[in-house]
């Protein structure tokens, strides 16, 4: 006898730490773009577990690799090689152009490892004076939960009553190549920064924004840490979200997708010599780089190729803006995404969006809200045209909708 939804939501409620507010839906299952409830109603997935799932849920072949890996050697801790670890890196490296991997779980201890990375860089390499390294990174970032990396967040939910917190940051405005050039001094080792702002409401910078930033990190021997963790990996419509600005970042950081869900790996690869500097016993993971993560990992990277998923989140993500732009409801303040990383922005007036997330749930549409009045949509690159009219019809009916 399965437990109630009820019963599963108290249960919860009594022993969880209430770090999150979840809409009430209990999922069980999910195939593709779907996800179903414990009481069988089904959903579309527009949040992808934040771009985790862009391969679409249980996807066969990613499941039929850790099954199998599973089945064979699991973890080996990096104390000895395994079989599955340098297959892994080509296949990266290959996909992505990148010369060097440093693989790990989360995508926080990616980020984080880049940071110890880009300081050891600078002062090995670039002859910061030891403890002086500084790193730049802007306001609104999401990179993580950890302590280093929340102490350099502007969102004070994110880093209130979490200090003291590690020195070395300077914050700058997103978008905006003059702060960046204004910040930087002889100690800066690197400028850290997401291709397009995620969880702060799918934030895309202006046109020449990243060439600017590439040129001024160029001149000034900095290292360009671009954060893909959440466009990478076809999510905007290109393998890395910094194709559309036509540059190459020093240091790219992926994870969520990475795994195509089944499992967090993520991984820093770099262009230069940056993780050159890493001597044995100098940084670490017992489970980084472990064959069960590596073999889902390569069956992820594959699928996402092999299956045109890229292509295909540039294709259906054209269509799903144009036909967000076509609603004409006096709630809209802005339609923006590049790919199938989607938003709609209400008017204050509008009520808080979760209302309008809530009301999707009821119409099968599993969306989440983000900074109160912003609709956020990234459902799996797997989506067909059907699917995007079907979403469309539903996103239509519930922006227009009076909830007063
Ligand atoms: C999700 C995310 C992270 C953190 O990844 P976790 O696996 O949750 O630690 C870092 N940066 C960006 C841009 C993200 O979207």
């Amino acid at each position: 006898m399965s437990r109630s939804v009820i019963d599963l939501l108290a249960t919860e409620a009594r022993f969880g730490a209430q770090n999150y507010q979840p809409i009430g839906v209990v999922l069980t299952r999910g195939e593709g773009v779907w996800v179903w409830d414990t009481e069988g109603k089904r959903y579309l997935d527009c949040l992808s577990a934040y771009s985790a799932v862009s391969q679409g849920h249980c996807h066969p072949k990613i499941l039929a690799a850790m099954v199998e890996q599973a089945h064979r050697l699991t973890l080996t801790s990096r104390a000895f090689h395994n079989d599955q670890l340098a297959p892994f890196y080509e296949e990266i490296a290959a996909l992505t152009g990148s010369h060097k991997v440093l693989p790990m779980n989360s995508g926080a201890e990616a980020v984080e490892s880049a940071i110890k990375s880009v300081r050891k860089w600078g002062y090995e390499v670039k002859g910061v004076p030891d403890g002086q390294a500084e790193i730049i990174v802007c306001a609104n970032n999401f990179h993580g939960r950890t302590l280093g990396i929340v102490g350099f967040s502007t969102d004070p939910e994110t880093h209130g009553h979490f200090g003291p917190f590690a020195p070395g940051f300077r914050i700058i405005p997103f978008g905006d190549a003059t702060a960046l050039e204004a910040a930087i001094t002889p100690n800066t080792v690197a400028f850290l920064v997401e291709p397009i702002q995620g969880e702060a409401g799918v934030i895309i910078p202006p046109s020449g924004y990243f060439t600017e930033v590439r040129e001024l990190c160029t001149a000034n021997n900095i290292m360009l840490v671009l954060d893909e963790i959440q466009t990478g990996l076809g999510r905007t419509g290109k393998l890395l979200a910094e194709q559309h600005e036509g540059i190459e970042a020093d240091v790219t950081l992926l994870g969520k997708a990475l795994s195509g869900g089944f499992y967090p790996v993520s991984a820093v690869l770099s262009n230069n010599d940056v993780l050159g500097t890493l001597r044995p016993g100098q940084h670490g993971s017992t489970f980084g780089g472990n064959p069960l993560a590596c073999a889902v990992a390569r069956a992820a990277m594959r699928v996402l190729v092999e299956e045109g998923m890229i292509e295909n989140a540039a294709l259906q993500g054209a269509r799903f803006l144009d036909g967000l732009k076509d609603i004409r409801a006096n709630t809209i303040r802005e339609v923006r995404g590049r790919g199938l990383m989607l938003a709609v922005e209400l008017y204050p007036e509008a009520g808080p969006a979760r209302r309008y997330c809530e009301a999707l749930q009821g119409k099968g549409i599993l969306a989440k809200d983000t900074h109160e009045h912003t609709i956020r949509i990234a459902p799996p690159l797997v989506l067909t045209s059907e699917q995007v009219d079907w979403a469309l019809e539903r996103f239509a009916t519930t922006l227009t909708q009076d909830f007063s």
